[in-house]
């Protein structure tokens, strides 16, 4: 959900792809959108099992294991930084609160009613959520869905994130049937007082868009929503962000959005407008292109993408 689905697509192919959940195929989903305002998609959405693609909850072969573990010691390589990506990620992050939202929730396919009551985002109303968007399964490979994907994610950023002594809080980890709607989203990271809020995301784009892009805050000021104190901060975040994550995962920025900055600014998105601390989206890729799809059923390449969403966050903070 990255881009606006809004401007370039056309109304039956996002019917179409309302089974499909998403955010974005059409749409983008993104989470943006699609947490956010992809309308399509919450409507009719088959309840869709979570899918059983490489959904192993840590990192296959993680050579960083032994670092994400505190409690062992073995004599002596644990104590080395075995991350690859960059010197920030051994500093440490003691002190400091991290608001880490995966996007969608498992259980929003079959609560229609609820994600697609409206809430206000301060700039206008909107859906309380979306299902998300998912892959194209095959016969013999079930759907990957983003609400999957974002958690798994999630919790690798969170392990990540603190083993280096960040206190992590989740906006929500699938222990609730529907929801968080996007207002609570940002309330969340509010009441935490984060110093950074990052929410995990794919985007459901068509065949042949590709790459991650990070989705900032832009300029807003109405109702509730008054983005003016954190728009530069968010933009730093995002840029470290952005950054990282290109490095950790070897990936390039979206090749349909952003001009490849891959960092698209937007007002739309009820998760940004109402948030009071550094805010952020990632969209780590495109779960309807079959090569971006490769990249994110493998959990090997979810704990790239969740060191580099870390690392990015580490830079960010320690500036
Ligand atoms: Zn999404």
């Amino acid at each position: 959900m990255p881009y606006d689905h809004r401007k370039t697509a056309p109304r039956t192919l996002a019917l179409a792809l309302a089974l499909a959940g998403c955010c974005a195929a059409l749409a983008g989903c993104g989470a943006s959108q699609a947490s956010e305002d992809s309308t399509a998609s919450g409507k009719g959405g088959t309840p869709t099992p979570p899918p059983a693609v490489d959904a192993t909850p840590t990192a296959p072969g993680a050579p960083d294991a032994s670092t994400t573990t505190p409690t062992a010691p073995t004599a002596s390589t644990t104590a080395v930084p075995s991350s690859p990506s960059g010197a920030q990620g051994s500093r440490s992050l003691a002190g400091r609160t991290v608001v880490v939202d995966p996007g969608h929730n498992p259980g929003n396919f079959k609560h229609p009613r609820e994600i697609n009551a409206k809430v206000d985002i301060g700039t206008a109303r909107k859906e309380c959520d979306t299902t998300g968007t998912s892959t194209n399964g095959t016969a013999a490979q079930a759907a990957y869905t983003e609400a999957a994907f974002t958690l798994d994610v999630s919790h690798r950023v969170r392990d990540l994130l603190t083993a280096r002594g960040a206190k992590v809080v989740f906006t929500h980890d699938a222990n609730r049937p529907w929801g968080p709607c996007i207002d609570e989203r940002a309330a969340i990271g509010n009441a935490a007082r984060a110093d950074a809020v990052v929410s995990v995301h794919a985007d459901g784009s068509a065949v042949g868009n590709r790459g991650f892009h990070v989705i900032l805050p832009a300029r807003v000021s109405a109702g509730a929503a008054d983005t003016g104190p954190i728009v530069g901060p968010s933009r730093e975040l995002g840029e470290a962000v952005a950054d990282r994550f290109a490095r950790a995962t070897g990936t390039k920025p979206a090749n349909y959005l952003g001009g490849g900055t891959g960092l698209d600014v937007r007002k739309d998105l009820g998760g940004l407008n109402l948030s009071t601390v550094p805010k952020v989206f990632v969209e780590c890729g495109n779960m309807r292109d079959p090569k971006d799809a490769a990249l994110l059923t493998s959990a090997a390449w979810r704990q790239k993408a969740a060191q580099g969403i870390a690392d990015g966050i580490a830079t960010y903070l320690n500036g």
